[in-house]
């Protein structure tokens, strides 16, 4: 029995059952959610994931500039 990270409510599935980037949802309140991790078992909303993504690469473009500015001091 695993747990969904939006609703708190447990899902019908076996934690052994999953591998990452296994697509799964949620009974209790409809969600799309993803296996992010196994060994612990973690979820994300499919909503999240895409969220993040584009965090990461926005992060990225950050982290370059902030590293030019550094020289430049
Ligand atoms: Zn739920």
């Amino acid at each position: 029995m695993v747990k969904c990270p939006e609703c708190k409510g447990e899902i019908d599935v076996e934690e052994e059952d999953l591998d990452e980037g296994d697509p799964l949802s949620c009974d209790e309140c409809g969600a799309d959610l993803r296996v992010v991790g196994t060994d612990p078992l973690e979820l994300e909303t499919a909503e999240e994931l895409a969220e993040d993504e584009e965090d990461a690469e926005l992060f990225e473009d950050e982290d370059e500039e902030e590293a030019e500015d550094e020289e430049w001091k």
